[in-house]
């Protein structure tokens, strides 16, 4: 990934993708002191680029820091980078991590950064799977509380069980990995919320130990138009007997219809088609 041509923002400047690099002593590397996004380009326009550019902030004050740049700078950075990288169809993957000015655990003394890349990319599973569906396996690995970690942040440090589990899942024949939290309620996938739909309504985990996905978000917002109720409550893996489909929502996901977890087996029904249509509508709404 780090061997293309092209450009990324880096600290406030367009600088080559080969030599937009940090080093080894870098306290984010070592501690964990990083946040993300992840935002998708659709016809060259990056869809709710406030709202992630905004999440990148409130991510970074829940570790304890404050990214350099405000959120307009950043989101005009963002579209810049796009224009140049000439993406019509594309990801958005922006940074910001505690420097290698000193390396206690106490970050008192680190510079922020903040980089922003961005690239072509289809589908995160492909065509067919959009169809079919993908297939998830519960993971041994689990959300922890909100006085354990700073679960509603998007940081780096969290996917650390994303990977475990992921790995696991993959290893293990499974597309993604389903995981339960703290308590044993269901929680979401490694990059996903999950949504069951059970007589023709929409059943969600409370987002109380993961992201409330902007993505979920939108699709609450999908159904409500669509007159289908939106019931979010605390889901014990029991509910997954009850479901006649599963889907998951994200911004890479998209609405990714399910078609197994463990060995419940689901079809990819009318509700998911209507939202997964919806969701393509709107992100291509100019
Ligand atoms: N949970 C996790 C762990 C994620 O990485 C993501 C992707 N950001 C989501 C949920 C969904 O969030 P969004 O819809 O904002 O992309």
């Amino acid at each position: 990934f780090d061997d293309r041509d092209g450009v990324i923002w880096y600290d406030g400047a367009f600088v080559p993708w080969r030599d937009a690099r940090l080093h080894v002593l870098s306290h984010g590397l070592h501690y964990g002191g990083g946040v993300f996004e992840g935002m998708r380009v659709y016809d060259g326009a990056i869809f709710k680029l406030t709202e992630h550019t905004e999440r990148l902030h409130t991510s970074a004050h829940a570790l304890g820091f404050a990214i350099p740049f405000g959120v307009p700078e950043l989101a005009d950075a963002s579209e810049e980078l796009v224009r140049r990288q000439g993406i019509a169809d594309g990801y958005v993957r922006p940074v910001a991590w505690r420097g290698g000015e000193q390396l206690s655990v106490s970050s008192a003394g680190n510079r922020v950064h903040v980089a922003i890349a961005t690239w072509e990319w289809p589908r995160l599973f492909g065509d067919a799977t959009q169809e079919e569906g993908i297939r998830l396996g519960t993971s041994r690995w689990r959300r922890p509380a909100p006085d354990t970690a700073p679960v509603h942040a998007k940081a780096a440090s969290l996917y650390n069980i994303c990977t475990l589990a992921r790995d696991e899942a993959e290893a293990a024949g499974y597309d993604d990995a389903l995981l339960l939290d703290h308590r044993g309620l269901l929680a979401e996938a490694t990059g996903a919320n999950l949504f069951l739909v059970i007589g023709g309504a929409l059943h969600t985990p409370v987002p109380d130990t993961f992201l409330n996905g902007i993505t979920r978000q939108t699709v609450i917002g999908l159904a409500d138009d669509l007159g289908i109720p939106v019931h979010e409550r605390p889901l014990e893996p029991d509910a997954l007997a009850d479901a006649d489909e599963v889907f998951l929502t994200g911004t890479a996901y998209e609405v990714q219809p399910v078609r197994a977890v463990d060995g419940h087996r689901y079809r990819v029904g009318k509700v998911t088609s209507a939202l997964a249509v919806a969701y393509a509508r709107l992100v291509r709404t100019p």
